[in-house]
């Protein structure tokens, strides 16, 4: 059977849904047609195939490639000066003072050029390819403003342009309030919804939107009547739902069918179980949970017991979360939540690419999805997430290449 290119000799986590754990096929194939998986099996059951390439893989791991399902990865300038003092002492009030906060961030957001914006973003997401990514969500929400919150969402739309690696985006407009707004939210999220929201998506700029839903940033009315915008124009929803109280954010995205609820440390359990029976994924942040030393933990129990999916991000943004790294991310999550290693894994494979409404096209080693890979020099699949700061990545590969 004519195919581009096969990788035999591989061991296979495929972590396809109808195998158990991670689905493991020790001594397998996987070949590659037109970007897309054509077998990914046992060797000795492979047909015979006729491949150009032929790369032998020496027994290393292959997972499919790694997918960052919730990041705000595109911003102006960063953070750490802020950091800085705060580490120095200085108190929340003293850094708003001071300028620092969300707001320091719009403002050089709105101040750089897309270009600007591409270059720093890829920096970023030069580290996150490094360790064998192959899509990327990101998020706007630093404009706070049309065209800022376009160009925003431009900037990450041009990143694929620049590295082979898929870019889906989510227009998060009811992030915070912008001073102009003048205190007004319900003017701010009418602007939203009647004019910011329609030019984002007749331009074709966004594949979800996305909104924060805390008592610091939108209420769930408010939350509403962005989600009821955003079905009029036929977007998806996700939203940041029960980070710092709980306002029952994870049951208002279940009722709108959102694709996730992220966050979710306040989260009860009659969230969780609205969440699964809506098939809206949780995607947990534990690099959040770190950076700002939270320590009400997510419901993983809850998630657990109603079979609610379970994603892992990195929220990487200047503010809360500085984090570059998936692998990091599921050390975290094992460490700081108690995930086991087949739901740190699946959380950056299988159930981030439901939280991005991907499920069909990557996320598993099944033939017919994208053959993206990620290649390991390791011995077992929890080394990916017993490690901290070291990356056993061999190759990834991007649609079969
Ligand atoms: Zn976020």
């Amino acid at each position: 059977m004519r195919c581009d290119r096969i990788w035999r000799n591989a061991r296979l986590a495929t972590l396809a849904p109808d195998q158990p754990g991670l689905g493991i096929i020790e001594s397998g194939l996987i070949a590659a047609c037109d970007r897309r998986i054509l077998y990914a099996g046992p060797e000795a059951e492979a047909p015979a195939f006729d491949a150009p390439e032929r790369t032998n893989c020496e027994e290393r791991w292959i997972t499919p490639g790694l997918i960052d399902c919730h990041t705000h990865l595109v911003y102006g300038a960063n953070r750490a000066h802020e950091f800085e003092l705060r580490l120095a002492g200085a108190s929340y009030e003293e850094i708003a003072r001071a300028g620092g906060g969300i707001l320091s961030t719009m403002a050089a957001t709105r101040a750089a050029s897309e270009a600007e914006l591409v270059e720093s973003a890829l920096l970023r997401l030069d580290a996150l390819l490094a360790e064998g990514l192959t899509t990327i969500e990101v998020k706007s929400g630093y404009g706070l403003a049309r065209d800022a919150e376009m160009r925003q969402l431009r900037a990450a739309r041009q990143l694929a342009a620049h590295r082979r690696v898929e870019v889906t985006t989510s227009f998060l407009g009811a992030h915070a309030l912008p001073p102009e707004a003048g205190g007004d939210k319900d003017a701010y999220i009418g602007l939203i919804c009647d004019k910011m929201l329609p030019a984002i998506a007749e331009a074709g700029l966004a594949d979800a939107v996305d909104a924060f839903c805390e008592s610091i940033a939108f209420s769930p009315a408010q939350t509403a009547l962005v989600f009821e915008a955003a079905g009029r124009l036929g977007l998806p929803v996700k939203l940041h739902a029960d980070q710092f109280s709980n306002l029952h954010g994870a049951a208002l995205a279940a009722r709108y069918g959102a694709l996730s609820a992220d966050h979710l440390e306040y989260t009860d359990e009659a969230g969780a179980a609205a969440m699964a029976g809506a098939g809206t994924v949780a995607v947990l942040l534990p690099g959040a949970f770190y950076f700002t030393r939270e320590t009400r933990k997510p419901p993983v129990e809850a998630f657990r017991k109603h079979g609610t999916r379970m994603a892992l991000a990195t929220d990487c943004n200047p503010g809360s979360s500085p984090l570059t790294s998936l692998l990091l991310a599921m050390n975290f999550g094992a460490t700081l939540f108690r995930l086991t290693v087949e739901e740190c894994l699946a959380g950056v494979t299988r159930e981030a690419a439901r939280a991005l409404g991907r499920f069909d096209s990557i996320g598993t080693l099944q033939a017919g999805k994208f053959c993206d890979l990620a290649i390991w020099d390791i011995e077992r699949p929890a080394e990916l997430v017993y490690g901290m700061g070291f990356n056993p990545l061999h190759a990834r590969v991007w649609r079969g290449e």
